[in-house]
């Protein structure tokens, strides 16, 4: 997590770019902020840090022509401004994405540094500084400090009396932007987007120096120099930005009118090749975290009915301990909005060196995810910046589904549905439909509890369903397989708990009978009416894919609830967009 981004090149005002570029990163993180400016008369290190949100702060800079800054998602040591990045020690101002696994036993062997932070980010900072003390090169310095670093890192670094910014990576993203009179690091391409598209990818365990508008890359083991392409990146501005949307939640979901069609328009040899590699494998692991993982529990059933194939679904977390059934036969299925989750990362990294073949399908297509993979599947949903995930999730579905009808030689037919799908599901998004469920938000919104219900498919989209409806309203809401209920959760239902009923299959509306039996208040998710139903959202009968169409009413009540809440749903508490730490 965390937003890092450095200015450097020919524009005395970088303090401000950095700002407003931070601004666009603030999905990363959005406890503190800092920015730190070289003043251009003088060479001092100005910074400024504060606890809070980045995105109406208003500030004026000192000239300078290089700046760092950084949007902050606490790991170590509190929200405070102290804590706060850019961490200043002896001559290295420092900002950091990432976990400093061993940082205590490091900073026990820097005792001539007296500590101001509670971060493991401090620590890093001391480190350079102190091989900077022992007269070696600032490269040098980098290599010899990610020599004793543990763990995953991108770090900016301004160094007293030399010129440049430095940077390098292990495990956490950094991108260098190559503006026609500036260039930009950050950590991820919206931040520098309205600049330039054309960039260059940092791999791990590399660094970079800008010095004005260049860029000198090296290894960061041996230190020898490296060429890098240039790579156009097709994002549009107006792609990262809201427009007249309120919320980006809102757009993103509403992006859902075009995005499950972009998702199938996908290269016919790129789906063949990823089929392949399920066709040759004996054994496959979906693995994912929260939002991908429920995505990848419904891929399981598409996997299920259409190519009666079993995969495995397990929870990155949870992986390691399966990950001695991790041989040369395997694929793991990696699915990940940014590509750079820590957790899935770490399987993958340590599934490829058991010789396992990686399938990943990610939205960020410069992803490390995607860089690892045997085959990579971009689900081009464009930049989604609302934490929750919404749009990005719909792809991942419809791709998942396309997939799985490519083994059986059909890839035609999962098209055909997923085009009507893609279609109905545009004509279903309108402001009506936005309206209605606002109603329904209306009377619901201030219950402390609300339970979904689903089967098949449609269970992991309850699990999902609770999953937005938590994040962003803070609601407790749990989801359920319908058929569990009377297993134990029945036992949570009071008169007037309000229950989201996905799916009117026999089996479902026969539970959802038992739930109103007990006081419940249904509302129903599905594509007719039924009685037992006391509100509706009305979903198109997608023919096997209706996980997709069904979640999106659920995020667009989500949405609500949380605006009726007063809450911000595009900055939900505790929470930040692409989990790069464990
Ligand atoms: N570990 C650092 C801190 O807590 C950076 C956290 C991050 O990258 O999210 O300040």
């Amino acid at each position: 997590m965390c937003g890092i981004f450095a200015v450097s090149g020919d524009s005395s005002k970088a303090g401000s770019s950095v700002l407003k570029g931070l601004k666009k990163l603030e999905y990363r993180g959005y406890d503190s902020w800092g920015v730190c400016v070289r003043e251009q008369e003088s060479g001092t290190i100005f910074i400024e840090k504060e606890v809070g949100k980045i995105s109406t702060v208003k500030r004026d800079f000192p000239a300078g022509r290089e700046a760092i800054g950084h949007s902050r998602w606490a790991t170590h040591g509190g929200v405070t401004r102290t804590n706060a990045h850019p961490h200043k020690v002896g001559r290295v101002t420092l900002v950091h994405n990432g976990i400093f696994e061993n940082y205590l036993d490091e900073k026990k062997k820097l005792s001539a540094y007296a500590f101001a932070s509670e971060t493991d980010t401090e620590v890093i900072a001391a480190l350079i500084d102190s091989f900077l003390a022992q007269d070696i090169e600032p490269l040098q310095a980098l290599q010899r400090a990610a020599c004793c670093i543990k763990g995953r890192f991108a770090i900016l670094v301004m160094i007293e009396g030399r010129e440049g910014i430095f940077a390098a990576r292990r495990g956490s993203p950094l991108i260098i932007g190559r503006g026609a009179t500036q260039t930009f690091i950050a950590s991820d391409v919206p931040a520098f987007l309205e600049q330039t598209n054309v960039v260059n990818y940092l791999d791990d365990d590399e660094m970079v120096h800008v010095v004005g508008n260049k860029a000198h890359f090296f290894h960061l083991e041996t230190g020898t120099p490296i060429e890098k392409r240039n790579i156009s990146v097709p994002w549009k501005v107006e792609d990262a930005e809201k427009g007249d949307w309120p919320h980006f939640m809102i757009k993103e979901i509403f992006d859902q009118k075009k995005t499950i069609q972009k998702a199938i328009d996908h290269e016919d040899r790129k789906l063949q090749q990823a089929a392949k590699l399920l066709e040759n494998s004996n054994g496959a692991y979906f693995v994912a975290c929260g939002t991908a993982h429920k995505v990848a529990m419904a891929a399981e059933y598409f996997f299920a009915d259409i190519v009666g194939r079993k995969i495995n679904v397990v929870p990155a977390s949870e992986m390691p301990s399966f990950e001695r059934f991790v041989n040369p036969k395997t694929v793991i299925i990696a699915v990940s909005q940014s590509g750079e989750t820590a957790d899935v990362l770490e399987i993958l990294e340590r599934g490829k060196k058991k010789g396992a073949k990686i399938l990943a399908l990610t939205n960020v297509v410069s992803s490390s995810m995607a860089r690892l993979a045997d085959v990579h599947l971009p689900i081009n949903a464009g930049p989604e910046k609302a934490v929750a995930s919404t749009k990005a999730a719909t792809a991942q579905m419809a791709l998942l589904f396309l997939l799985a009808y490519t083994e059986i030689g059909q890839a035609n037919v999962g098209r055909q549905i997923l085009r009507s799908t893609a279609s109905s599901i545009n004509d279903m998004l309108n402001p009506r439909y936005e309206n209605y469920i606002r109603s329904v938000a209306e009377r619901i919104s201030q219950q402390p509890n609300l339970f979904i219900i689903g089967r098949k498919s449609l269970y992991p989209m309850a699990l999902e369903s609770a999953i937005k409806i938590q994040e962003v309203s803070y609601i407790n809401a749990q989801g359920f397989a319908a058929g569990e209920l009377k297993h134990g959760p029945i036992a949570l239902i009071e008169k007037n708990t309000p229950c989201l009923v996905l799916g009117d299959d026999p089996e479902t509306l026969s539970n959802a009978i038992e739930l109103k039996s007990r006081g419940a208040s249904l509302i129903g998710v599905s594509p007719t009416r039924h009685d037992v139903f006391q509100e509706w959202l009305r979903v198109p009968d997608c023919n096997g894919a209706q996980a997709i169409a069904s979640i999106i009413p659920v995020q667009i009540l989500a949405y609500h609830l949380a605006l009726l809440r007063g809450l911000d749903p595009d900055m939900p508490r505790n929470l930040a967009k692409s989990v790069t730490v464990k």
